[in-house]
């Protein structure tokens, strides 16, 4: 028997948006450079006095998706949605998938909505909608884009005067350049913070091995995407020589490739990316799958505002065994147009709201003036 309280609850309206947010400074990683956020918001409208709102951030490089490809994709994905119960967040996602593969960026802004709508309908903070609590102490890094050793340095130092407790480097050149890299910033910041590093699926497996042995004395706590994606079956070996535990980042996009790793034995770590699962959906099938392995995570982002992270928080607090945090993007924008959401605060603190659903939305007046699609 369908319950009337749900049956009754359809979906009117998906409006897309282009959001384009400048970078306070140019963001470098080995796979090139970025200076602004080309993000997409996706907000599914109600026949009731309730929405919800999502966002992603394509990084064309690694989704193989663009602001203009999500933008354009989003209309016949938003058709789908259209009378259609917002509750059923399986069926819809479903729906999805069936119409188009791959594109888990772009899926990851509708998934994002459709949760927002649902924790909203039921009155819910989203993390007691997951089944989480407040009481998880979240603390961000600060990531430190590539550049030459003394730039890095700088920076990074910056960072830790700023307060940040966890640093994360950017890395991806040979060995000699990469250890001069990591010396340079723990001359500057000292021996105390743990560094954690990232080298974008840069190195190859020779120089992988070569170069985490050479930085094992300098307190790396983990080393992500080491070497490219499509070598990802290498990890288990590379691993096993490493005196560096290593995380899946790129190698991990989706729940099959959580479960192809996990048994493989290839990684210490996943990092898990609302972007790169297809949003919260899968994210809880990854941690699932991390948890029956035995494999704890981090949770990343690529260019998100304060919205995207703040319900990639949400999700962190109804998941226990997620204990690091890369979620500094809003902290690199020039602007932020969202209002409520996620506040950082001292030492990379991130302080989630009890407000319901995600808790965060974009300011009307923001929306107006930016390119946008409805679809009714
Ligand atoms: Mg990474």
């Amino acid at each position: 028997m369908t319950n009337p309280l749900h049956s009754s609850l359809k979906i009117t309206r998906v409006a897309i948006y282009k959001m384009t947010i400048p970078l306070k400074s140019p963001f470098v990683i080995s796979l090139g450079a970025i200076t602004h956020a080309e993000n997409i918001a996706i907000k599914i409208h109600t026949n009731q006095n309730i929405y919800g709102i999502g966002e992603c951030s394509p990084f064309p490089t690694i989704h193989g998706e663009t602001q203009e490809t999500n933008f354009a994709v989003a209309q016949p994905l938003s058709r789908l949605l259209i009378g259609k119960n917002p509750l059923a967040i399986g069926d819809r996602l479903d729906e999805l998938d069936r119409a188009i593969a791959f594109n888990p960026c772009i899926k990851s802004a509708f998934d994002m909505a459709l949760y927002d709508l649902a924790a909203k309908h039921c009155q819910l903070p989203l993390y007691a909608f997951l089944g989480g609590s407040n009481e998880k102490v979240i603390h961000t890094d600060m990531t430190v884009g590539l550049g030459s050793a003394h730039e890095m340095a700088t920076e990074a130092l910056s960072f830790v005067q700023h307060g940040f407790r966890d640093i994360k480097v950017k890395l991806g050149g040979s060995t000699e350049e990469d250890v001069e890299r990591i010396s340079a910033i723990r001359t500057a910041i000292g021996d105390d913070i743990p560094l954690r590093i990232d080298a974008n699926q840069a190195w190859t497996e020779t120089i992988a091995r070569a170069t985490l042995k050479a930085l094992a004395p300098f307190g790396i706590e983990h080393c992500e995407a080491p070497i490219p994606r499509w070598n990802a079956h290498r990890l288990a070996s590379l691993k096993n020589d490493s005196p560096i535990p290593l995380m899946a980042d790129e190698a991990l996009f989706d729940h099959h490739d959580a479960q192809r790793l996990a048994h493989w034995h290839a990684v210490d770590y996943f990092n898990i990316k609302l972007t790169k699962s297809g949003g919260i959906r899968n994210a809880l099938r990854i941690a699932a799958i991390a948890e029956g392995a035995g494999i704890y995570s981090q949770v990343g982002c690529f260019s998100e505002t304060r919205l995207g992270i703040s319900a990639l928080a949400h999700f962190v607090l109804a998941c226990s065994n997620i204990i690091h945090y890369d979620m500094d993007s809003p902290l690199m924008h020039a602007e932020d147009p969202v209002q409520g959401g996620i506040v950082y605060g001292e030492q990379g603190i991130v302080n989630v709201p009890d407000d319901i659903g995600i808790g965060a939305d974009f300011t009307p007046d923001y929306l107006a003036q930016l390119e946008q699609e409805t679809i009714q």
